[in-house]
């Protein structure tokens, strides 16, 4: 990710940490032979839900965006702990088999951080707060910092803050997050412009998700519109600087904005392709701005699959004008930028999260092509930390 790649390289690792790379230095009889390998920084999945994944496949794709959150609402309710976890156990198995390293994944119930925080992957766990009506905002503040005041939940696992979107989540509460954030040096996440419900609810004051927050006890009738677009309006609101903005479908006039405040915007895919979004995030004109670019899976309530390698695949279709090497970019040293992270590229001084891919002596394609190959499932070697196997579910 910071250079040619290099041939017979060694890397050599200390406590966890890359210590140097060098070509061939020497026969060390404790060194790993992966000569036939294309090793490279873990992927980094910049957003997540890993507790959604029970619902795999039990919600169907809609054309109102609002209908889904009605189903994912209903849902999630009557889900059951041991299954929930079962599930973000089952869904960590397969997103630790497709290279993934490290996590920026959103947190509804704290009860939840612990079995998480224990998956072994490095992470960052947002604290999700949701709460369009005005009162609810302190109590929503207070909770969080009381989750803050506990602290990480492992060593290699951070919390940062989760206010969910621009349309449920108050102006009061969105700037005491912010806050929060700069009191607790926390990183902070946002769904931002997933949809253009979303634009029009900000930019006009139009009624289309009025109804939704009725309906939720969560409507504010003093709600006056900001008349600005998501980003702008997030910005007013103290909370943009360095915000990790997912989705960002809606944002090419906000280009200039983005790049000031550096933002990281994530991509996600597959969730992307699941809702059949006509209107996809700019990521091409993101990158030639030189803002960072990440990708996310999202959860299985939007999408088939969690397997990372299928959605390097699906930004690969869906990004024509973006190439497999800035695409392997985003998915491993865009992620790292994005959640701060110290680790998405193999150099002395950075974090020993490792994957690798064996290749067969026969194979003679650029070696980005690799991790985009139709049958690859699944990495061929693993490390978080320098260690071969950090789940402790298993
Ligand atoms: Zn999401």
């Amino acid at each position: 990710m910071c250079g040619d790649p290099i041939e017979n390289g060694e890397l050599i690792i200390k406590d966890g940490n890359i210590v140097e790379i060098v070509t061939q230095s020497g026969n060390d009889d404790a060194a790993l032979d992966l000569s036939d390998y294309l090793l490279m920084p873990g992927f980094i999945n910049a957003h997540s839900h890993i507790s959604l994944t029970a619902f795999e496949k039990k919600i169907s794709p809609t054309d109102s965006f609002v209908n889904w959150i009605r189903a994912l609402i209903s849902l999630n309710s009557a889900l059951d702990d041991d299954s929930r976890v079962e599930g973000i156990r089952s869904g960590a198995e397969v997103m630790r088999h497709s290279g993934v390293t490290a996590l920026g994944d959103y947190v509804s119930d704290p009860e939840l951080l612990s079995v998480i925080g224990d998956l072994g992957f490095r992470s960052v766990l947002f604290l999700e707060t949701i709460g369009f009506h005005p009162e609810k905002a302190q109590e929503l503040c207070e909770n969080a910092e009381e989750v803050l005041l506990r602290g990480n939940p492992s060593s290699i696992c951070q919390l940062g803050l989760a206010p969910h979107a621009p349309y449920s989540v108050s102006p009061g509460l969105f700037r005491s997050i912010g806050q929060l954030a700069q009191q607790y040096h926390c990183p902070v996440s946002c769904h931002v412009a997933e949809i253009k419900e979303e634009g029009r609810f900000l930019v006009l004051g139009d009624d289309s998700l009025e109804g939704l927050l009725k309906e939720r006890s969560a409507w504010d009738p003093k709600w006056q519109p900001p008349y600005k677009s998501p980003m702008q309006y997030l910005s007013s609101l103290g909370i943009l600087d360095r915000l990790i903005a997912v989705h960002c479908n809606f944002v090419s006039d906000d280009l200039d904005l983005m790049a000031e405040k550096k933002v990281g915007a994530v991509f996600c895919p597959q969730s992307s392709e699941w809702f059949g979004r006509t209107n996809l995030m700019p990521v091409r004109a993101l990158l030639d701005r030189g803002i960072t670019v990440a990708l996310g899976t999202d959860s299985l309530a939007s999408s088939n699959s969690l397997n990372f390698l299928d959605e390097l695949r699906m930004a690969d279709k869906l990004l024509p004008d973006v190439s497999r090497k800035e695409i392997l970019t985003m998915a491993t040293f865009g992620g790292a930028e994005a959640l701060g992270l110290p680790c998405g590229k193999l150099a002395s001084g950075q974090k020993a999260d490792l994957i690798g891919f064996r290749i067969p002596s026969s194979y003679s394609g650029p070696w980005w092509d690799v991790p985009f190959e139709l049958d690859r499932r699944e990495v061929d070697f693993y490390r978080v930390d320098g260690k071969p196997n950090v789940l402790s579910s298993e």
